[in-house]
C-alpha cells in the first residue's frame, strides 16, 4: 500500500500546508472507513481508493478531487453518510462524493438476465453521468479514475463480469474519456477492455510488439537522436522529440479497418516533436519537409485549424530512405497538455499559474459540448431512445467538415449535408434543398468526407422532406437530425393539416366526379376509422389522394354485385358518344364518368377496353391489362379514344433544375396531375447530379401555369421551375 507522502509526492512542492492537511484527513478518514474491507484479489480496499486519487494526481486535479477520490466509496460502500462527510470536509467534497455515488446507485452491472433491462439501466446511467457532468465534470473524471482502476485489476472477478465490465468501458467509458479529451485514459481504457473482450488478439498483438521491441527501439532512438541533431544544426534548441508508441487497441483497429497486416502499421515509425512557439512548430515542419520526401495528402495542420473541437498539432508524414514511412506530429507544450490530458488540462493550467485567454475558453468550449450532449438527453424521454442517440451519435467515430466561413462542425461519421444542415440551424435543415462540397454541387445523400467545406442550399420556404424520414433512403444518418425532421411535422397544425386534406382530397373526388362519397367511405379504403385521421394524413402527405384510385381498382377487382351491374348497363345509351374526363376523351361510355385505371396506365393510342364499376362510372383498360381477366365480362364495354380539346389548351415549355433524386419525376407527375394538367413531352438531362428536365405542358391559362410552377417548386430537391421564353 503505497503511503500518504508517496500518493502527493508529485504535487507536494505546490500544496499549501491546508491543503496537505485536507489531503491527509481524507486518506485517513477513508483508511478507517474502510478498515478490514477485502478486495475480490484479497488486498485491502482501501488501495483501491489509494489508486483511484492517484490517478487523479497524475491528472494534476485540485486538491478536492483527490480528497474526493480517496473518499469516493465511503457513503456507498461503509457507514459514513454524506451528512458525516460535509461536516468533517465541507460542501464541495461531500457534492463531489454525492455525485459519484448517485452515478454508483445505477449499477452498470446487473444480475438481471434479462437484456432489455439491462440496456434500460445503461441508458439511465448514461443519462445520469451526463447530468452529473453538467453540475460539476470533476464528478466524472473521479468516476473515470475509478473505472480505469477497476479496469487494471479486472483479473480476479469471474470471466462473464470480466467480458460485462470491459463491454461497458468500451462502450461508455472509453468514448467518454475521449470526448473530455484525455487520451491517456482512453487508450488505456481501450486497451485494457480489448484484453478482456478479445484475448486472443490482444495476446497476439502484445507478442508480436514484444517481439520487435528491441528493434524498434533501437531504431527509435537513432532516428530521435538524428532528428535532433537537424534541429540543432537549423538553430532550434529547446525540443522535445520523443518516439510515440503505438496502443495494441489501436493497432488492432486499423488491422481491421485498413485491411493491413501487423507490420504494414507496426512499421510506420511515428515521432513526436514540442517546440515552445507555434513559429517553431512550423520551422520544425519546413525542415522535415526538405529533408524528407512528404507524402502527398498526409500532411494536416490542426494549429490554424483545430481538430475535434480543441485538438491542435501539425501532422505530416514523410518517407525515410530505407522507404519507411515516418509520421510527425509537432505541437507546442500547451497544446501536448491539452492532446493528453483534455478537459482536465483546466487544472493543470491553473498549476502552471498560466491563464491565458485562449486556454481558459478551450475548456469553456469543452464545458459547452457537454452541455450539448445533455441537451440531446434533455430531448429524448426514452431511455433507450436516448441510449441510442448517445451511442450514434456522440460515440461513433466523427467526420469533420468546415461551414463556408472556416468553423470546424464535428459530426458522427457517415453523415450526410442534411445532418450538417440540422446542425448548423434547425430553420437551416428545414430549408434544405441541395448542398455544396468544396463547391461543388452533392446529393442530399452524400456522404460527408473529412475536410469537406459544406455550403446548404436553402428555399425561401417550406419544410423537410418526408422522404428524409426513410431510412432506407439515406438522406439523414444523425439521431439528432431525425428528432428535429420528426419535430416539424408534428409541431405541424394538426387542424391545418386536415384542412389542407380536406381541400386535397374535395379536389380529387371532384376530379373523379365522386362528390357524393364521404370521407368515411374513402377513408374505410385505407382501412382508417376516424375521417379526421384519414384527412390529417393526406394533410401530412402520408397519403396521395391519387391513391384513392388505386385503392378503388383494388376493391372493385375483388367484388362483383349483379344488381348494380344492371343499373348501371341500363343507362348506356346506344349510341356512342364522346364523353370528357379529367384531361382524356373517351367513346362509348354514354356519358358517364371515366378514370383511366392505375394498374395499366393506358395513354392514347392504346387499345383500350372500359369496366362499368359500381357508381364510379367506367374504369378505363389497356385491352392487355392482366386484371381484365379477373373482372366480371357482363360489365365490359368496348370503348375507344376520343379526339383531344385541344382548343382551349396552350402548349408550354417549362424548365426543371433539380439535384436529382429517386422518385423526383414520379413527384412531378403528381404536382402536375393535381393541376389537371397534361403533360405532351418530357425529357431529362442528368449531369453530376443535377437533373435538368425541359417539359411542355398543356395549360389553360397562366394562373394555372404559375400554380404548377410554384408547386413543383415547393418539391424537395428542386432549385427552380420555370417558363422557357423566347
Ligand atoms: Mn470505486
Amino acid at each position: 500500500m503505497i503511503s500518504f507522502e508517496e500518493l502527493i509526492r508529485p504535487l507536494a512542492s505546490q500544496l499549501a500546508a491546508h491543503e496537505m492537511a485536507i489531503l491527509q484527513k481524507a486518506y485517513d478518514f477513508a483508511r478507517e472507513a474502510h478498515k478490514g474491507q477485502k478486495r475480490k484479489s484479497g488486498e485491502d480496499f482501501f488501495v483501491h481508493c489509494i489508486e483511484v486519487a492517484r490517478i487523479l494526481v497524475d491528472l494534476r486535479m485540485d486538491v478536492p478531487v483527490i480528497a474526493a477520490g480517496l473518499l469516493h466509496d465511503v457513503v456507498e460502500d461503509t457507514a459514513i453518510t454524506l451528512e458525516d462527510l460535509n461536516r468533517e470536509f465541507g460542501a464541495e467534497i461531500r457534492r463531489l462524493v454525492d455525485g459519484v455515488t448517485k452515478l454508483d446507485q445505477v449499477p452498470l452491472n446487473t444480475d438481471s438476465t434479462s437484456r432489455g433491462r439491462d440496456r434500460d439501466r445503461e441508458a439511465e446511467y448514461l443519462r445520469k453521468t451526463l447530468l452529473a457532468m453538467d453540475d460539476d465534470v470533476r464528478v466524472i473524471l473521479i468516476k473515470l479514475a475509478d473505472r480505469l482502476h477497476n479496469m487494471r485489476t479486472l483479473g480476479h472477478l469471474s470471466p462473464e463480469r470480466q467480458r460485462r465490465m470491459a463491454q461497458e468501458t468500451t462502450e461508455i467509458f472509453a468514448p467518454l474519456a475521449s470526448r473530455l479529451g484525455i487520451w491517456q485514459m482512453k487508450w488505456e481504457l481501450q486497451d485494457l477492455s480489448f484484453r478482456y473482450l478479445d484475448p486472443d488478439g490482444y495476446k497476439r498483438i502484445a507478442s508480436l510488439i514484444t517481439d520487435r521491441r528491441a528493434d524498434r527501439d533501437r531504431y527509435m532512438t537513432h532516428l530521435v537522436e538524428r532528428l535532433k541533431q537537424l534541429l540543432e544544426q537549423n538553430g532550434i534548441t529547446g525540443a522535445d522529440v520523443s518516439g510515440r508508441s503505438k496502443h495494441i487497441y489501436s493497432i488492432w483497429r486499423k488491422m481491421e479497418q485498413k485491411e493491413l497486416t501487423f507490420d504494414q502499421i507496426y512499421d510506420v515509425r511515428a515521432v513526436r516533436v514540442i517546440v515552445p512557439t507555434i513559429g517553431l512548430c512550423y520551422q520544425v515542419l519546413g525542415l522535415i519537409h526538405q529533408t524528407w520526401r512528404p507524402i502527398t495528402g498526409e500532411f494536416d495542420d490542426y494549429i490554424a485549424a483545430p481538430k475535434d473541437n480543441f485538438y491542435q498539432s501539425l501532422h505530416t508524414a514523410v518517407i525515410l530512405e530505407d522507404k519507411k514511412t515516418l509520421e510527425v506530429q509537432i505541437r507546442t507544450p500547451e497544446m501536448h497538455v491539452a492532446a493528453e490530458y483534455g478537459v482536465a488540462a483546466h487544472w493543470r493550467y491553473k498549476e502552471i499559474g498560466s491563464t491565458t485567454r485562449g486556454r481558459d475558453e478551450a475548456y469553456e468550449r469543452r464545458l459547452k459540448y457537454l452541455r450539448d450532449m445533455m441537451e440531446v438527453g434533455r430531448e429524448v424521454e426514452d431511455a433507450n431512445e436516448f441510449l441510442d442517440t448517445m451511442r450514434s451519435d456522440v460515440f461513433q467515430d466523427r467526420v469533420y467538415v468546415f461551414t463556408p466561413r472556416g468553423d470546424i462542425v464535428d459530426l458522427p461519421a457517415g453523415s450526410t449535408p442534411i445532418d450538417f444542415a440540422y446542425h448548423i440551424h434547425t430553420d437551416i435543415g428545414n430549408r434544405c434543398r441541395g448542398a455544396k462540397a468544396n463547391g461543388k454541387l452533392v446529393p442530399l445523400d452524400y456522404t460527408l468526407q473529412v475536410g469537406d467545406r459544406m455550403e446548404i442550399l436553402t428555399s425561401k420556404r417550406g419544410g423537410p422532406s418526408r422522404d428524409w424520414l426513410n431510412p432506407n433512403l439515406g438522406y439523414v444518418r444523425t439521431k439528432r437530425a431525425l428528432a428535429k425532421i420528426r419535430h416539424w411535422f408534428r409541431r405541424q397544425d394538426r387542424e391545418k393539416m386536415i384542412a389542407l386534406g380536406r381541400e386535397m382530397l374535395d379536389r380529387e373526388l371532384k376530379r373523379l366526379g365522386l362528390e357524393k362519397m364521404k370521407y368515411e367511405q374513402a377513408a374505410a379504403l385505407f382501412e382508417i376509422d376516424n375521417a379526421d385521421d384519414f384527412l390529417a394524413q393526406i394533410g401530412f402527405g402520408d397519403i396521395h389522394p391519387h391513391q384513392l384510385v388505386v385503392k378503388m381498382a383494388e376493391e372493385e377487382v375483388s367484388r362483383s354485385d349483379e344488381d348494380d351491374l344492371l343499373k348501371l348497363v341500363s343507362t348506356v345509351p346506344d349510341k356512342p358518344r364522346p364523353t370528357t374526363s379529367g384531361e382524356i376523351q373517351i367513346q362509348g361510355t354514354g356519358g358517364l364518368l371515366t378514370n383511366l385505371a392505375r394498374c395499366c396506365n393506358p395513354v392514347q393510342g392504346d387499345e383500350i377496353i372500359g369496366y362499368i364499376t359500381q357508381g364510379r362510372g367506367v374504369t378505363i383498360h389497356r385491352k392487355d391489362c392482366r386484371n381484365i381477366l379477373t373482372l366480371p365480362t357482363q360489365r365490359l364495354i368496348s370503348v375507344d379514344w376520343g379526339t383531344t380539346d385541344q382548343e382551349n389548351r396552350y402548349a408550354v415549355p417549362i424548365m426543371i433544375n433539380a439535384y436529382d433524386r429517386e422518385g423526383l419525376l414520379r413527384d412531378i407527375g403528381i404536382a402536375v396531375a393535381d393541376e389537371h394538367i397534361n403533360i405532351r413531352s418530357v425529357t431529362v438531362n442528368t449531369h453530376n447530379h443535377i437533373a435538368v428536365f425541359n417539359v411542355t405542358l398543356e395549360v389553360e391559362s397562366a394562373t394555372q401555369l404559375s400554380r404548377v410552377l410554384s408547386k413543383i417548386e415547393q418539391l424537395p430537391n428542386i432549385m427552380e421551375a420555370r417558363r422557357m421564353t423566347g
